[in-house]
């Protein structure tokens, strides 16, 4: 039987609240948004919070996706289900819509969060490598005021994030810009699976050539930017041949490790043609942006 230990719970009424509680809860206290991460580690004593702040009737506030100011805005507890069937990221962001119909199960996208999938930093999370080619900025909350970060700088680690005690993320900001196309390719064992290895990818076109291109890597260690496939990118024309460049080097900067999931060899094989894929896909659907 998995029982999680004891703790104290509360539930916030409010962003104020849930930050005024995370200061008196001290380094034990957690936040809960889907549970989807943290209830399996409790139950299985991987975490034991003594203070479980769940953000639940924060919904209305921090589940929204809304443009504003040049950008696409998603609240924090905005739920996988919510983004699948978001029309303006439709419109606008095909990697995210390609990356959520990828995570889990229905059961899951119904209360899972976006918020709760970046901040878990989970090395086979989907989500990050989605947030990162399209150059999201995540917006962090204290009691003193709010401070906007990278993709890049949110991870210090697998399961760490760089968001400090009492500090919350609240947003997640992408900016809108033309001519842009973006996609993720994911392998798994089956339906539902968490990635065996996956990639993302985003191109923006202007005038036939790549004006600025990032690929990003999902399970396959190392840094969540593949820096040098990206730098390769911009500037290039959007030929197979940039793409196959970008792809060996996605491949060789990967840092994969062999488990149940595959071999090492399997998954930078798998970096290789998913970047290959992903980045026909991104230009495909750029190409549509700018005619
Ligand atoms: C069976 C199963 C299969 C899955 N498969 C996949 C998959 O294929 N791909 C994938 O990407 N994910 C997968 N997931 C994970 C799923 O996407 C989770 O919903 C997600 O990882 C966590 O979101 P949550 O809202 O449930 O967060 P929670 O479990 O509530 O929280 C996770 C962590 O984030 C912290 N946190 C939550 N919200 C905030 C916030 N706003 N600010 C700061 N910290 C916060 C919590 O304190 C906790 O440490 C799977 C989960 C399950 C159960």
């Amino acid at each position: 039987m998995q029982i999680p230990a004891a703790f104290e719970y509360e539930r916030a009424t409010s962003v104020e609240h849930a930050l005024e509680l995370l200061r008196s809860g001290g380094p034990d206290a957690r936040l809960l948004a889907g549970g989807h991460s943290l209830l399996p580690m409790m139950k299985l004593r991987l975490a034991a919070p003594e203070l479980l702040i769940d953000l639940d009737a924060l919904s209305d506030e921090l589940g929204y996706v809304r443009e504003a100011d040049g950008e696409v805005r998603i609240g924090a507890l905005t739920r996988h289900r919510e983004i699948l069937e978001s029309a303006l990221i439709a419109a606008r962001f095909g990697v995210f819509i390609d990356a959520e119909k990828l995570i889990a199960d229905p059961v899951v996208r119904n209360r899972g969060t976006i918020g709760g999938a970046l901040c878990q930093a989970d090395p086979a999370e989907d989500i990050s490598a989605a947030c990162a080619v399209v150059g999201a900025r995540l917006v962090i909350q204290g009691l003193d005021g709010q401070r906007t970060i990278s993709m890049r700088e949110l991870h210090s680690g697998p399961y760490e994030t760089t968001i400090r005690d009492a500090e919350m993320l609240v947003e997640i900001r992408v900016p809108v810009q033309p001519g842009i196309g973006s996609a993720y390719e994911k392998v798994k064992r089956r339906v539902g699976d968490w990635a065996i290895a996956a990639v993302a990818a985003a191109v923006r076109l202007d005038g036939g050539t790549i004006a600025s291109g990032a690929v990003a890597l999902t399970a396959v260690g190392g840094d969540v930017t593949a820096q040098r496939a990206s730098d390769a990118l911009t500037g290039a024309p959007p030929s197979e041949e940039t793409f196959a460049q970008a792809a060996r080097l996605a491949a060789e900067d990967c840092a994969p490790q062999t488990d149940q999931r595959g071999s090492a060899e399997y998954k930078r094989h798998l970096a290789n043609e998913l970047t290959l894929r992903a980045l026909r896909s991104a230009t495909a659907r750029a190409l549509r942006e700018e005619s």
